[in-house]
């Protein structure tokens, strides 16, 4: 789960929560637009809808896809919450490990 201000933006939502795969390992059809939401992340949204595709980062391996993009709910839960700093005071706390800001 990450708490940041541009999760918060782009969701429309209170946090954001994804899947993190190894980029290769995930496999596409159809096409994506991106932004630069920081120095090293890339944020990629349908050109037709504007649904938030995925994000991708310019020193990490990884790909991050938000939970509300796949058709089935309940197969993945958040193991750490990101950015803590600007989290919602009614969520609950202890459920997960929490980081302040961004992971170590
Ligand atoms: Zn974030």
């Amino acid at each position: 789960m990450c708490h940041c201000m541009t999760c918060r933006h782009i969701h429309g939502s209170a946090f954001g929560s994804y899947a993190i795969y190894e980029h290769a390992n995930v496999e596409w059809s159809g096409s994506t637009r991106a932004w630069e939401s920081s120095a090293l992340g890339r944020r990629h949204f349908c050109p037709v809808c504007g649904s938030v595709a995925f994000m991708e980062y310019t020193d990490r391996t990884e790909i991050d896809l938000p939970l509300g993009s796949f058709d089935r709910t309940g197969i993945f839960e958040p193991t750490y919450e990101l950015w803590c700093c600007h989290r919602e005071p009614w969520l609950p706390h202890g459920v997960r490990t929490e980081f302040v800001e961004d992971r170590d």
